[in-house]
């Protein structure tokens, strides 16, 4: 069992709140930006930053695999992989569109990312083997169908080479719960 607070003081360990946020909210609310991250999904992170290859001494470290989420504050291009707000431009585009759009990062409650040092296959079934360490029920993205024409698996389900973990709850989902998009 761990309190709020034991989770939020733990994942400031590991995270700058601008990895998980947009510039915009960050710009507008700076640590404040905190409250629009679900404690769940922030709690499934931190046990796999903290678990993930623990003690194997995978590249010189023992405590678990750096993640990276969001890469705007060092000049990268990522800036929704985290909290989606109605101005983010995945959101804006779909409400453009009049298209229902209720990803669970519109709240808070979804991250994607890459654990150094490992693919997003092998990240994806470190957590069904370890669906244990897991207090809540999560869900994870596996497949989406290939769109680039000039692939080799044009039209093909292949796996998404990011990881998608999300806390939504469904009564019928497993406890890790692979869906394809
Ligand atoms: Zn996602």
């Amino acid at each position: 069992m761990m309190f709020d607070d034991d989770i939020l003081n733990g994942i400031k360990e590991y995270f700058d709140v601008r990895e998980l946020v947009d510039k915009k909210t960050f710009t507008k609310y700076g640590q404040k930006s905190w409250q629009f991250l679900d404690l769940r999904m922030l709690h499934c992170i931190l046990i796999i930053r903290e678990e993930i290859y623990k003690g194997k001494k995978v590249q010189g470290m023992d405590t678990g695999l750096p993640i990276t989420a969001n890469t705007w504050l060092w000049g990268g291009d990522l800036d929704e992989r985290g909290l989606r707000t109605n101005i983010c431009d995945t959101v804006k585009g779909k409400t453009d569109d009049k298209t229902l759009y209720l990803s669970a990062h519109v709240q808070g409650k979804a991250l994607d990312f890459d654990v150094k040092g490992m693919t997003a296959i092998e990240v994806r079934e470190w957590i069904v083997d370890n669906h244990r360490l897991f207090p809540y029920k999560l869900r994870l993205e596996d497949k989406k169908k290939d769109r680039d024409k000039n692939s080799k698996t044009y039209g093909q389900m292949i796996p998404i080479s990011w990881v998608h973990l999300d806390v939504y709850w469904l009564d019928k989902n497993s406890k890790v719960y692979l869906f394809d998009v």
